[in-house]
């Protein structure tokens, strides 16, 4: 009796043990650091600027202000999917406008930089900045403006289906 108890409880343990560990190499297989070094040998210093300083590329100049294809916008730091087609919207900005994010792949931080708070996005993995999200957004989907540095991005087309 006592022994099989001490079996379940040795399994249950080592069952605890083994999900545990399995968690940890998921997240942390999912966040990407690097070193302000390797983020300056990785990006342009327009890239740095925008995804490690939070800095704004010039409105109407970014490669995706009028950009259509099929496809998904990944983040220009780390590959993470971030922004998919078929949300992205002509606001007139001069900037990539989307209705919608990639859910758990984008963070929410409140900034007061202009001195009134805005909501900034920045990648979930690599923490890299995007720019931020306001409510103006077309009211016949999700009121959301996802407004985004285009150099922030990297676009992958979706492949073409026979
Ligand atoms: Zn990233």
């Amino acid at each position: 009796m006592i022994k099989s108890y001490l079996i379940s409880t040795i399994c249950i343990f080592f069952i605890c043990c083994q999900s545990n560990t399995a968690q940890d190499k998921k997240n942390s297989s999912k966040k990407v650091q690097k070193t302000e070094l390797e983020w300056k040998k990785q990006l342009t210093s327009l890239e740095y600027n925008v995804l490690r300083e939070k800095g704004t590329e010039r409105a109407f100049t970014g490669k995706y202000d009028k950009f259509y294809e099929n496809g998904t916008y990944l983040c220009k730091g780390c590959d993470t999917p971030l922004f998919l087609s078929e949300n992205k919207f002509n606001s007139g900005t001069g900037w990539p406008s989307f209705d919608a994010g990639i859910k758990g792949n984008i963070g929410y931080d409140s900034d007061n930089y202009l001195g009134y708070t805005r909501t900034e996005i920045h990648c979930n993995t690599c923490k890299g900045h995007l720019g931020h999200v306001f409510d103006d957004g077309p009211s016949e989907t999700t009121g959301k403006r996802y407004c985004v540095n285009s150099v922030s991005l990297l676009f992958a087309p979706k492949k073409k289906q026979d």
